[in-house]
């Protein structure tokens, strides 16, 4: 079985760590067995890739062709699938769900005639990719980046054209006027983001399924409840098609005359790959919070027993030869309450501050997960007086937005005094009376020294009834994947292309750098999209 170099390292510290165990003098039973169970736990993370399934072409009971197979019929799959239609060739899209998945409707474009048209500023695109970037912490892939940068406005141009609009399906352009006193509060660019749900659900089901519609009258094929299980390839490593299997667990050889592309999402629903992946802490805050399906619908629901984000996409492309980026964080989520938590004042479960509150959410989302305890929630505490919401995509956030996150909770406690919340929020009474003491008193100086807080959200607590929330934060998708060039051709070790294999979307790696940003709403989406397209557009070339 081939490993790549961080589980292999893995493996063999715990190997060693089971023998290290047993040598402990004095060590209770307990904590030897502790130590044994987390030796295994690591052991089994090291084999997040196993291996492929024993099947040949040969044995497979049915056989399709195309000029381009596409696996996932979801946001990168759909525009693979558009731009290698246009490019005249034939097109098969599986889908191992009965639906494809659907994700939040925004995507951030830069400089489409459509967004211009519709009032949006010309955006500087060199100062935005150098903002993200930077962001990224420098560590992403930046041609990935320029792909979408450059690009994405003439992509929207042509599939409002083509697609959305003969679907009845749009695009939203918000224009905001950004008030003076936001400066430096928010680097988000509302300005460059386009939202595609007219019923204002953030829901991208009518986008995908405008593609869906198009993608069928246009010759091509969506076959779903089947599953790609393993790439097929020449003896000089060219992939030639797949082996999946169907709705009745048959295996069906897929043969594909220019290439196979792999459009399959985030592996957040697979444990070992997480462990593998990631540190301990943020593992277990991916395992618990995992969001994939937020979005499932009525009419959109999840139809499969097997998890659609179980990593099979990156597995297969990695038995192919490819090779997963090794990034700590890897993963991109947003906080429960969005961006709701800005005015309020965090305390973790021993009743400590520990953030500044109107930071990026980037580093909400690593602070909160990083708890001690093992915890990776806090809890929420709202400001005695009214304020005012801090304005975000598309319109602003008014208050009333965070009363009804407090009526959905079952985990919302209410009290006339600051102990006997502490009672109900289970944090000890005294360290809660402190911290907010202390949080008073910079409210009064209006200058928070302790974490920086902006002064505009420096709203003290100091009159009953004392209200507490807790707060989480949903994990949406794993950031790290398979190494491209800016081809989207999917690379082997030595960083040269394996034939005949593309990939685009959540399963490709060196994207975000180490954990997503705050500049350009949607930005996630839009190199899915984007990078989608040209991986469509070049493999059918
Ligand atoms: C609830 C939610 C909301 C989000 N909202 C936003 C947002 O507002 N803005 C933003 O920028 N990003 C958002 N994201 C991030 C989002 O994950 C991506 O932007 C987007 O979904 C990526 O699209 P994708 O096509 O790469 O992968 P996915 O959307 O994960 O789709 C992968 C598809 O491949 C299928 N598949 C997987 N393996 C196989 C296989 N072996 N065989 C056949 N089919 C397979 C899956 O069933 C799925 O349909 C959100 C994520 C979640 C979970």
């Amino acid at each position: 079985m081939s490993m790549d170099r961080r589980s292999f390292l893995k493996g063999t510290l715990a190997v060693g760590g089971v023998a290290a165990a047993g040598a402990l003098v004095g060590c209770s039973p307990a904590k030897q067995s502790e130590s044994a169970a987390q030796a295994a736990a690591d052991s089994e993370a090291a084999d997040w890739l196993g291996s492929a399934p024993d099947v040949t072409v040969e044995e497979c009971e049915e056989s399709k062709q195309a000029d381009v197979v596409i696996v996932g019929s979801a946001l990168a799959g759909v525009l693979a699938a558009y731009a290698a239609l246009k490019e005249g060739a034939s097109v098969i899209v599986l889908e191992r769900n009965g639906y494809p998945h659907i994700s939040g409707s925004g995507i951030g474009f830069l400089n489409s005639r459509y967004q211009l048209e519709n009032g949006q500023p010309e955006q500087n695109v060199y100062k935005i990719i150098a903002d993200v970037f930077n962001q990224f912490q420098l560590r992403a892939d930046i041609s990935l980046l320029s792909l979408w940068g450059f690009h994405s406005g003439e992509i929207l141009d042509a599939i409002e054209e083509d697609v959305l609009q003969p679907a009845g399906c749009p695009g939203n352009v918000p224009v905001q006027d950004i008030p003076a006193d936001r400066a430096g509060q928010l680097a988000i660019s509302e300005n460059c983001h386009v939202d595609f749900d007219p019923e204002g659900n953030d829901s991208l089901e009518k986008f995908i399924f405008a593609f869906h519609d198009w993608i069928k009258e246009n010759g091509g094929q969506i076959d779903v409840e089947t599953c790609a299980r393993k790439l097929v390839q020449a003896e000089d490593g060219t992939v030639t098609g797949l082996i999946a299997t169907n709705a009745e667990g048959k295996y069906v050889y897929y043969e594909a005359a220019k290439g196979v592309v792999m459009c399959t999402g985030s592996y957040g629903g697979d444990e070992r790959m997480l462990d593998a992946f990631c540190p301990d802490w943020l593992a277990k805050y991916a395992k618990t919070y995992n969001s994939y399906n937020a979005r499932a619908s009525e009419t959109c629901p999840v139809t499969t027993t097997e998890k659609m984000d179980d990593g099979t996409g990156h597995k297969m492309m990695c038995w192919a030869g490819a090779v997963m980026e090794q990034i700590d964080p890897p993963v991109n989520s947003w906080f429960g309450t969005g961006y709701y938590w800005w005015p309020f004042l965090h305390v973790d479960v021993r009743g400590r501050r520990f953030m500044n509150e109107s930071g990026s959410w980037l580093c909400t989302t690593h602070t909160l997960a990083e708890l001690p305890d093992g915890v990776n929630y806090c809890w929420q505490i709202k400001p005695t007086n009214d304020f005012d919401m801090p304005m975000t995509v598309p319109t602003g956030i008014p208050l009333s937005a965070w009363e009804e996150v407090v009526e959905s909770s079952h985990e919302y406690y209410e009290a006339d005094t600051i102990k006997e919340l502490a009672d109900l929020i289970e944090v000890d009474k005294d360290t809660l009376v402190e911290t907010i003491e202390r949080y008073n008193e910079l409210c009064v100086a209006g200058c928070d020294e302790d974490y920086g807080k902006l002064p505009k959200y420096l709203d003290p607590i100091d009159d009953p009834p004392y209200r507490a929330v807790k707060a989480t934060i949903n994990f949406y998708a794993t950031a790290n994947g398979v190494k491209c060039n800016n081809k989207l051709q999917v690379l082997d070790s030595n960083w040269d292309p394996i034939p005949g294999l593309y990939a685009a979307g959540n399963c490709v790696g060196w994207r975000m750098g180490s954990g997503y940003q705050d500049i350009v709403p949607g930005l996630c989406n839009a190199l899915s999209l984007a990078h989608g397209y040209f991986a469509g557009k070049n493999c059918a070339a």
